[in-house]
């Protein structure tokens, strides 16, 4: 167990109610104050969710009894929060995508590591069992030489979601390219081992609903291999679509590792793997909440214990690939390198 903080929550947002609030009270964790730009919301959120106090003021929340605050703005919002809260010595726990630019990014990262505290990155999957689980086969040579995955993360966007997230543009952090398919490179970039070299992307916007940027896209990522052949990935994220589940499979040269209900908010599915042996399947121990698996690899980086589940850079690194996939998107070019810097 870790030990517990202290938290300002900045923005009285759903993922805070519907997610993470929970956690952080099963955790012991203190909620001292919730900042809205709405003193209404900001006093509503904190009734309803026993947040000590709520206010309108950054300063305000960024009060020397606070330890770390969490960022669930929306994305536009994250930079400029996340500079002010490490300005003030705390602790940053920030949802995805980390920001709009790569710059900001690299900026928040930089800030981060000159004030000595923890830049963390809401990415809920990579910590998954599934996943962790995936990637040491992996490692392990389960499957042969990495080839290839395959990611289906396409969902209906529940109505009460369909504000910002469909109409800002995809570069001012609306559309499912920053919404999903960043979760995607938070579990793509791990699994191979850094950031791909080519994206490409084909993008729609179909829905009735909505004004702002793409709803359906599929994107084909191109990761490097020691052997100088590229290793191909292959994503396909939407808000429209109804009846499918979320799933990951991965390709090797002697198997393939499927993975059943691996892009979900809450921990669940099952991994097959398949080699000339036969099929065999993993049940995984699927107990415990993903949002808390991020909150307690947060509070052990904090204490020099552990690690985050995903930290700045790998916010970063995620938000590259949906940049560069908005860029093939936009532009038609089916080849956008992303440099490794
Ligand atoms: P919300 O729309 O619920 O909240 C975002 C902001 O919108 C809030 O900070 C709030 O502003 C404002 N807002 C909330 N309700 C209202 C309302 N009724 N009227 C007007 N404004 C309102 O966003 P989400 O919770 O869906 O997403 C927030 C962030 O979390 C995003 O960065 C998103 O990408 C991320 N996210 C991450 C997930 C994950 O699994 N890691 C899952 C879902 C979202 P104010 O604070 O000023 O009151």
């Amino acid at each position: 167990m870790t030990s517990t903080l202290t938290w300002a929550l900045l923005g009285a947002s759903d993922i805070a109610a519907t997610r993470m609030i929970g956690v952080m009270k099963e955790r012991g964790d203190t909620l001292a104050m919730v900042l809205s730009s709405s003193p209404d919301r900001g006093a509503t959120f904190s009734g309803i969710h026993g947040i000590a106090a709520s206010t309108t003021s950054l300063d305000e929340a960024l009060s020397p009894q606070v330890d770390a605050v969490y960022i669930s703005t929306t994305n536009e919002r994250h930079h400029e929060m996340a500079l002010a809260a490490i300005t003030a010595g705390k602790h940053v726990l920030c949802e995805k995508p980390l920001a709009l630019t790569v710059q900001d990014a690299q900026q928040m990262i930089d800030a981060a590591h000159n004030a000595g505290v923890v830049l963390a990155t809401n990415h809920h999957l990579p910590g998954s069992p599934l996943h962790s689980r995936t990637r040491d086969l992996v490692s392990r040579g389960a499957i042969g030489d990495l080839l290839a995955a395959r990611v289906m993360h396409a969902v209906t966007l529940p109505e009460r979601l369909r504000g910002w997230r469909v109409d800002a543009d995809d570069d001012a952090g609306g559309g499912v390219i920053m919404d999903i398919t960043c979760h995607d490179a938070s579990v793509l970039n791990p699994l191979f081992g850094g950031l791909p070299d080519v994206v490409t992307a084909i993008a729609t916007k179909q829905a009735p609903w909505g004004r702002g940027g793409y709803d359906g896209v599929m994107t084909v990522l191109g990761y490097p291999s020691p052997d100088g052949k590229l290793r191909l990935a292959q994503t396909h994220d939407a808000f429209t679509i109804t009846h499918d589940t979320t799933r990951l499979e991965v390709m090797g040269t002697s198997g393939l590792i499927r993975v059943t209900d691996a892009m979900t908010q809450d921990a669940a599915g099952r991994i097959e793997i398949v080699t000339e042996a036969g099929t065999e399947t993993i049940v995984i121990d699927n107990s415990e909440n993903l949002y808390r698996i991020v909150l307690d690899s947060f509070a052990s980086a904090i204490e020099g214990t552990g690690s985050p589940t995903a930290d700045g850079l790998d916010g970063l690194n995620a938000l590259r690939v949906a940049l560069a996939a908005v860029e093939s998107a936009r532009s038609g070019n089916s080849s956008v390198s992303i440099e490794h810097t």
